[in-house]
């Protein structure tokens, strides 16, 4: 076929990414009888997207589905400060349970992880390793596999290597998308509905600035498959889409040396020290409340204009205490995966082996 040539496809539904977002839409639709194909810009049988690297824990604000709806809604409206769209909240802490038991339905199997509620639904076998990544033949691995192979069994296909660029519109009502394959052959899809499920513009510096996200992304060590560019974000918009609320992201504390090392990502968290300790900036003063939660100071820390010039401050108790609470915490694995722990018996010594200003009121 010539390079220039246009491949075209035909379907009732054309999904964007084959990631859980677009795998669930792509099977419940085929299960409901259309004619469904998912596009997916890797060209690997097992693409390693954000649901395949994921812990897999299916909790909401970190808190249990099993809660009444209007408990699962007013937890959402505290953790995003009353900024969440009121629709999607109560369709989330609504739908939620359904749709864990439907992925039960699909052959997912989901296990405990630890004795907190919000631990009681985790994709087994579990991937949570103690530092690094783990997830070959189990967790999201296996939960994409499953979905493919039921969406196979339903008439659907998972067509991998072909990237979505753009919207096609008549009438101001989406037909379909173009997009262009991994061998650089052009692609039209032609379709009654299109869904984007393309997980996000986290590997989009600009966009990651534009957003107010962080100054200096390249400071900041992402915990996530690098997959999302933001594609599927730019088509709506230039079709007349209007986004609010993307000024911040789901995020842990990692170690400054996870910039470097690849043992010390996505796992083990600081958040643990950090909500128990102090957070400075090179300057030695705190410029976020630490007790709010690691995914706040995640965003805090993102902010700064060197996101990585920020230290947690915290003593033995803590250390040996919240600092051990979890199979993946910061002690002892930040330091066995190489991470830096200063250790000092008094907080001007340890400003010193830190390069803080020097600290007053040992
Ligand atoms: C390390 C880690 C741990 C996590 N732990 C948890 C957890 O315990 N609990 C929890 O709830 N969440 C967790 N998450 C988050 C969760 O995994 C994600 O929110 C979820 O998997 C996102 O699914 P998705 O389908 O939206 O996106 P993705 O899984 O990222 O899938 C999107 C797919 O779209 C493809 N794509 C992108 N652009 C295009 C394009 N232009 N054309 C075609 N295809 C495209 C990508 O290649 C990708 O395959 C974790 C994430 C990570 C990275």
């Amino acid at each position: 076929m010539p390079a220039s040539a246009v491949i075209r496809y035909r379907c009732d539904l054309a999904v964007v990414g084959a990631g859980l977002g677009g795998m669930t839409a792509a099977l419940s639709a085929a299960q409901a009888g259309l004619s469904v194909r998912v596009f997916e810009k890797l060209g690997d049988a097992r693409h390693l997207c954000n649901s395949r690297l994921t812990g897999g824990i299916f909790h909401i604000a970190l808190d249990s589905l099993l809660d009444p709806p209007e408990t699962i809604a007013a937890r959402i409206r505290a953790a995003t400060d009353g900024t969440a769209e009121p629709a999607l909240t109560d369709a989330v802490a609504g739908d939620a349970l359904r749709a864990l038991r439907w992925l039960q339905q699909q052959g997912i199997r989901f296990m405990r992880s630890g004795r907190d509620p919000w631990q009681q639904f985790t994709l087994a076998p579990p991937s949570l390793p103690q530092f690094g990544r783990r997830w070959q033949g189990r967790s999201g691995d296996l939960m994409l596999r499953t979905l493919e192979a039921r969406l196979g069994a339903a008439g659907g296909s998972v067509l991998r290597g072909h990237r979505a660029e753009q919207l096609l519109m008549r009438d101001e009502r989406c037909v379909g998308f173009a997009g262009t394959t991994l061998h650089g052959q052009p692609f039209a899809v032609d379709a009654h509905a299109v869904v984007i499920a393309d997980g996000g513009f986290q590997t989009n510096p600009l966009a990651l600035q534009a957003h107010g996200i962080s100054p200096e992304p390249a400071q900041v060590k992402q915990r996530n498959a690098q997959t999302g560019y933001g594609d599927g974000l730019r088509m709506a918009q230039q079709v007349g889409a209007a986004a609010t609320g993307l000024s911040a992201f789901y995020g842990h504390v990692l170690s400054r040396d996870s910039l470097h090392n690849e043992l010390l990502w996505p796992f083990p968290w600081a958040d643990d020290l950090v909500r128990s300790g102090l957070v400075v900036g090179p300057d030695g003063r705190r410029f976020a409340d630490e007790g709010h939660s690691g995914v706040y100071m995640a965003n805090a820390l993102a902010r700064l204009p060197d996101p990585a010039s920020a230290l947690v401050i915290f003593d033995d108790a803590v250390w040996q205490g919240p600092g051990k609470l979890r199979a993946m915490s910061a002690n002892p694995f930040m330091e066995r995966a190489g991470g830096t722990v200063h250790r000092a018996p008094t907080l001007s010594a340890l400003a010193a082996l830190a390069g803080l200003p020097h600290v007053s009121g040992d």
